[in-house]
């Protein structure tokens, strides 16, 4: 006879778009949750996301009010001539949604962080309200006794510990995680230029349409590196044009860091390079009218050998950190999160008396498929052909050879979104119960 189901105290480091998931999903599930944040959120980054079928199920199936977040949903992927900006290739995503029963969703940060919030410690909705703390700077975690100690002398403990507190995880380093950060080949700048500014200025009107357009990104020019690349998508409602503009490294070797508050920098620091000689004319008209220019340090990271230790484990970018070229970052983080929620749910009491099993299925369900689109956006860095929607244009891609050698296949839009987390962890929790 199976034990009665158990309210944990969860505790989640970190209240970014991972952390806030997992505090919808375990508020959900029926635990008590708070969230401790180092910032103030008013620091959240002004830059697009995009959130595909596999993180929008999770949207809906959590009750999220997603018009609230001003989505744009996008109709298709467009890939540019860096020079010319004639189209090569478009990837249709106009059945989108019939195909896999959610749109493809367009976010600007800022909203979809307040939706998520909102979301969490709402008064309605399933569960008690998440708490929300701020100014919390989680230093180190002790599994043997399940204690959080914070920067600011508070010590707290808790049944599950939840470390989404980013690439610079300290929950991580707590759980003896040694990780190797390498600076990407690659860094980015992140801007936005105002949907009226490109009218009033009768910029390309292109721009605003519902789609991610993306410049080079792989041998496209024998005179233009393949780490130059844009990828421009409106969001907010459609009254912003977000920008992400990568660059080889060398052309950005001032900025050391990459993180969320950055001064804003003067355009001339992008406008380098292939930017500066070689991009078409009317991109560079829409990135002179650009605001909010800030860089965003990239590195490579490899998979971690686990996540979890005791009653705490990993969740989003301290779990996983990937390069951004598959935009799958958040929706991993997402993907967590739900996984988190299903096993600590009614339907698996077993897990809410021994919190080290449930976070070993966690890992067991997750680290598999979140690693496998980590290394697939390292290959989309290199080449854009690697992207999942252009990789079902069966495009020829520069890994095409060692992929073969290597027994590595493609990722695909059908492997994201036909994937069932819920029968995944069915059948591995039947095959616990059996053994
Ligand atoms: C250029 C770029 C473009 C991207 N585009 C996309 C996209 O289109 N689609 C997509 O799905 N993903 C995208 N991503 C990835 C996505 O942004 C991340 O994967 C996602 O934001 C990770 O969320 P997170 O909550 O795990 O981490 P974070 O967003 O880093 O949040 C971590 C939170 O923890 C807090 N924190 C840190 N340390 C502590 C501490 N010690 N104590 C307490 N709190 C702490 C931080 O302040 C922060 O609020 C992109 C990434 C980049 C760099």
């Amino acid at each position: 006879m199976s034990a009665q189901w158990k309210k944990l105290d969860v505790a989640v480091m970190g209240g970014g778009i991972g952390g806030l998931s997992a505090a919808v999903a375990m508020r959900r599930a029926g635990h008590k949750v708070t969230v401790y944040e180092r910032r103030n959120f008013a620091a959240e980054v002004g830059a697009s996301i995009s959130c595909a079928a596999n993180g929008t199920q999770w949207l809906h199936e959590w009750k999220v009010d997603v018009p609230s977040g001003r989505p744009v949903v996008l109709l298709h992927l467009t890939m540019r001539d860096w020079k010319t900006s004639e189209p090569i290739a478009v990837y249709d995503l106009s059945d989108y949604e019939k195909k896999w029963g959610n749109v493809y969703n367009m976010f600007h940060r800022q909203d979809m962080h307040t939706m998520l919030l909102e979301t969490a410690t709402a008064e309605d909705g399933e569960g008690d309200p998440v708490k929300v703390v701020v100014d919390y700077i989680c230093d180190d975690v002790d599994v043997e006794t399940s204690t959080i100690k914070f920067r600011n002398g508070k010590e707290i403990k808790a049944d599950v510990i939840i470390g989404a507190d980013g690439i610079r995880s300290n929950v991580r380093t707590a759980l003896g995680i040694k990780t190797e950060r390498k600076y990407a080949p690659q860094t980015c700048f992140r801007c936005n230029v105002l949907t009226d500014d490109v009218k009033r200025l009768g910029l390309v009107d292109y721009s605003y349409e519902p789609a991610i357009q993306y410049w080079n990104g792989f041998e496209q020019h024998e005179d233009v590196n393949k780490y130059f690349k844009i990828v421009m998508s409106p969001c907010a409602g459609g009254d912003i044009v977000s920008f992400y503009c990568f660059m080889p490294t060398e052309y950005a070797a001032q900025h050391t860091s990459e993180g969320f508050t950055f001064k804003e920098v003067d355009v001339e620091e992008m406008l380098v390079g292939a930017y500066a000689d070689k991009l078409e004319k009317n991109v560079v008209d829409l990135l002179k009218a650009s605001i909010d220019r800030m860089p965003w340090r990239l590195y490579v990271h490899d998979e971690y050998p686990y996540w979890s230790k005791g009653p705490a484990t990993l969740l989003g970018d301290a779990a996983h950190p990937m390069m951004p070229h598959q935009s799958q970052g958040a929706c991993q983080a997402i993907e967590d999160a739900a996984a988190l929620g299903i096993i600590f749910s009614k339907n698996y009491p077993q897990y809410t008396h021994d919190v080290a099993a449930g976070l070993r299925m966690y890992e067991k369900i997750r680290k598999p498929r979140a690693s496998r689109v980590q290394m697939a956006s390292r290959l989309a860095t290199d080449d854009i052909n690697e992207r999942i929607g252009f990789t079902s244009l069966n495009l020829p891609s520069s890994f095409d050879a060692t992929a073969k050698e290597l027994g590595w296949t493609k990722l695909t839009i059908p492997e994201m979104n036909t994937y069932d987390m819920k029968e995944h962890i069915a059948k591995e929790a039947a095959s616990e119960v059996a053994a």
